[in-house]
């Protein structure tokens, strides 16, 4: 059996949202009617009612030996994992309603009682050396397309894949799996795509044909330098090797990974975009919200859960800046940056002593910006650096009570929006997810999001996230994606002239707010 049989089984069951391990595959290709056998698993498996499986040969093994003894009703199987229902995060009048949750909760510890536990673990702060040189960006490409290709290896249908160097060996029916870095899209004359391909030694042309309608939807969401699977049939001429794409394969997040929970009952509540310093930023919705945590404000429940914050993220765009954006002097309220930073220092000042605050910056901070970008300075924010905080960059990978966070602003939205077809700035999270799938926080390289060449690729997401908390989109969105917790939260700013021109309607005072320990989003309304 060749590549082709476990290309197509190992897909079948993940457009089922299931992922076969190398055994499973193996246990159901030992079998003589290999592609039945599949079929019943996945109809047992869907009748099971369970979320993502990770598909091991046990279980394969257990699904085909019940059937084989019992007529009748669907044997049932044990799920591996419990069943996570993808929820909304529910509302403000739903928290409200939901009074028995709250008896149980009350006995909770508050988070005034338990001690912090931050840990950053990757952070370009303090860490910046590039000389932004011509080969620190040839390093740069080299190094995010090894740490990308040896996450697309690890995939059961890409642990094959050859060097391209080696596919003139390959012509033919068999069909062959790459790993390249898309140098160039181009439409050809006859309405086909082709993608310019390259690994560390090769490249090739790799030709998506017009008929083939799920292939070409699959390839307009491909951006140049990003990395990809490419499985196709090989035509070699006298040039470079052609491939004839079959499939294109993103490197995605694992399917089946557990949920890490908090010891504690800590919550953190996740913010960003505040834009302090702009006549649109809500001060008195600010207002509300710190008085919510200060305990004195909203009903029992809602009181109960402002005892339990721990952290406070705030992920970029604190002020609102200077010269951000055409005509916004026309918008401030303070024109002068240190004394915006002063401004959002004295607000934060009045978040209980005992939360952490975690501030990242944006693309209004006054920090460089090209990404990674390292925490806002010092010497102009020294009243952020006074508080209980700590000043990571952007992106920031940080844990926060055991719960790992990948905070990350949200720029690279603007050019990934412009670029691939589905994505709009009213929906948040469509784009958060779109960058888990590609593994990488700035996959379009020379639109709006300046990239700056380090010894390593920080926009890389290597490690997968517990939560992944963008902003810059002034749109609230929650989303539960391979159980991560997709957050973008929103603003505290009204709409601007920028906004308006873009077609951008904010979504201002809404909070979610992540309990660490049962991973539930509450939202509190403060508009
Ligand atoms: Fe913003
Ligand atoms: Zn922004």
């Amino acid at each position: 059996m060749g590549f082709m049989d476990d290309a197509s089984l190992v897909r079948r069951f993940m457009d089922a949202d299931m992922q076969l391990t190398l055994d499973a595959l193996d246990a159901l290709r030992k079998r003589e009617d290999t592609g039945a056998a599949a079929e019943r698993v996945l109809v047992s498996l869907r009748e099971m009612g369970g979320r993502p499986f990770l598909i091991t040969a046990d279980l394969i093994t257990k699904i085909l030996k019940e059937e084989n003894i019992e007529t009748g009703p669907t044997p049932s199987v044990p799920p591996i994992r419990p069943s996570v229902p993808e929820v909304e995060a529910p509302t403000e009048r739903e928290i409200a309603e939901k009074a028995p949750e709250f008896a149980r909760t009350k006995v909770k510890l508050r988070a005034s009682e338990f001690e912090p536990r931050v840990e950053v673990f990757k952070d370009i702060t303090g860490r910046s050396y590039t000389e932004g040189k011509l080969k620190d960006f040839v390093n740069v490409f080299r190094d995010r397309y090894e740490r990308l290709s040896r996450i697309l290896r690890k995939r059961v249908d890409l642990h094959d894949a050859v060097p391209i160097s080696s596919l003139k060996n390959f012509e033919g029916r068999e069909l062959v799996k790459v790993i390249g870095m898309v140098s160039e899209k181009r439409d050809t004359s006859g309405g086909h795509v082709v993608l310019e391909i390259e690994d560390l030694n090769g490249r090739a042309s790799a030709w998506v044909f017009k008929g083939q309608r799920k292939l070409m939807q699959k390839s307009a969401e491909v951006v140049v330098d990003e990395v990809v699977g490419i499985a196709g049939n090989v035509r070699s001429g006298d040039r470079a090797p052609r491939l004839f794409v079959r499939d294109i394969i993103w490197p995605d997040l694992p399917i089946a990974r557990e949920l890490s929970r908090a010891e504690d009952p800590a919550c953190a509540a996740l913010i960003s975009d505040l834009h302090i310093g702009s006549e649109m930023f809500l001060e008195d919705v600010f207002m509300k919200f710190v008085n919510w945590l200060q305990g004195e404000t909203g009903n029992a429940q809602q009181q109960e859960l402002a005892s339990r914050v721990k952290y406070l993220v705030v992920a970029g765009d604190i002020v609102d800046g200077v010269g951000v954006y055409p005509q916004q002097e026309e918008e401030l309220l303070i024109n002068d940056i240190i004394k915006q930073y002063d401004a959002a220092a004295k607000l934060l000042a009045q978040v209980p002593e005992h939360i952490t605050i975690i501030i990242a910056p944006g693309n209004h901070d006054a920090v460089r910006p090209s990404e990674p970008q390292p925490a806002i300075p010092k010497d102009i924010a020294g009243g952020l650096y006074d508080l209980n905080s700590v000043m990571v960059g952007n992106p920031a990978w940080v844990s926060l009570h055991g719960v790992n966070f990948l905070i990350y602003h949200g720029r690279s939205f603007d050019d990934l929006i412009a670029t691939m077809p589905g994505l709009n700035r009213q929906k948040s999270t469509p784009s958060m997810i779109k960058l888990l799938q590609k593994r990488h926080l700035a996959p379009v390289y020379g639109g709006r999001t300046a990239i700056s060449p380090e010894q390593q690729d920080y926009l890389v997401i290597e490690k997968v996230p517990d939560v992944f908390h963008c902003g810059h989109m002034h749109v609230y969105g929650y989303e539960r994606y391979r159980n991560v917790e997709v957050v973008n939260s929103g603003t505290f700013q009204e709409t601007t002239i920028f906004m308006r021109r873009l077609g951008v309607k904010p979504t201002p005072g809404i909070v979610p707010v992540l309990d660490l320990q049962t991973r539930k989003v509450r939202v509190i309304h403060f508009a």
